[in-house]
């Protein structure tokens, strides 16, 4: 076997051992390169007969070929077998079969050996962190969050509510929120933006953050085409604030929220 041919298989398999799934990395150095048919009983030198693999399971899986060899079961093929059909991890990441070759590839090869079976809990517990941290998916919950509905605090989805970031078509956020409709408490970025802040706590007259920055912009202090802000640093083309109530914002307004109560409250 010449080093491009070597190259191939470690490529193949990944880096890691075709039986256990050590990777070179978890080693700390390179693998074998195993005969699946042994050459002794007539196996080729084609890559389809390589297996890349740690030395333990080489030694353990040996010359090993089933048509020379009690117990007369097919060792499984990594690459050629489809391993999922015979074998099963447990929550306490122990093998187990679901066929007769499945149960003798764990026996041959040991897989249940307990540095291996330490090794993929280890996995198990750095990918539950890894997931806590960045969450994907349809709907994600982390530090990090990206799905289509997106909670944590750095969010970002289609529905999106972060603590500190959000970001997102809906989007409901603590500190900072951007998007088409956007619902914050400090700032808010977006088409429709709504930023609602708060008094200071003991001084009653200051309110803190609630900025909104948007075509429609609601909150204490607004930058929007139609602005309606409750503190006195509104700014807009139709702004309805303590300082300046401009007249057509006014019947905008008013028209807006007669309109939205016959939607939502039904006149009896
Ligand atoms: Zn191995």
């Amino acid at each position: 076997m010449d080093a491009s041919q070597r190259e191939r298989v470690r490529q193949r398999y990944a880096y890691s051992c075709g039986y256990c799934s050590v990777h070179e990395s978890d080693v700390g150095a390179t693998l074998t390169v195993d005969h699946h048919h042994p050459t002794a009983h007539g196996g080729t030198n084609d890559d389809e007969n390589l297996v890349y693999c740690c030395p333990r399971c080489n030694e353990h899986k040996g010359a090993y070929w089933h048509e020379v060899q009690i117990p007369y079961i097919r060792l499984l093929h990594p690459l050629e077998d489809d391993l999922t059909l015979h074998l099963r991890e447990q929550q306490n990441s122990d093998l187990i079969s679901e066929t007769a070759e499945g149960t003798f590839y764990i026996q041959r090869l040991r897989l249940n050996r307990p540095q291996l079976i330490e090794h993929r809990r280890r996995k198990h517990a750095d990918q539950k962190t890894h997931n806590e941290v960045f969450a994907s998916g349809i709907i994600s919950v982390g530090h990090f969050a990206f799905g289509l509905i997106s909670v944590g605090n750095f969010s970002f989805g289609v529905i999106s509510i972060g603590m500190f970031c959000s970001c997102g078509i809906i989007s409901i956020g603590v500190m900072f929120s951007v998007g088409i409709i956007a619902i914050g408490y400090s700032h808010a970025y977006g088409v429709i933006a709504i930023a609602i802040g708060s008094k200071k706590p003991f001084e009653k007259s200051t309110y803190v953050n609630g900025k909104a920055f948007g075509v429609i912009a609601i909150g204490r202090q607004t930058h929007g085409v139609y602005s309606l802000s409750y503190g006195e640093e509104g700014e807009g083309v139709y702004q309805f604030s303590p300082k300046r109530q401009a007249p057509e914002a006014v019947a905008l307004f008013t028209r807006w929220f007669k309109k939205f109560k016959g939607a939502f409250v039904s006149s009896s």
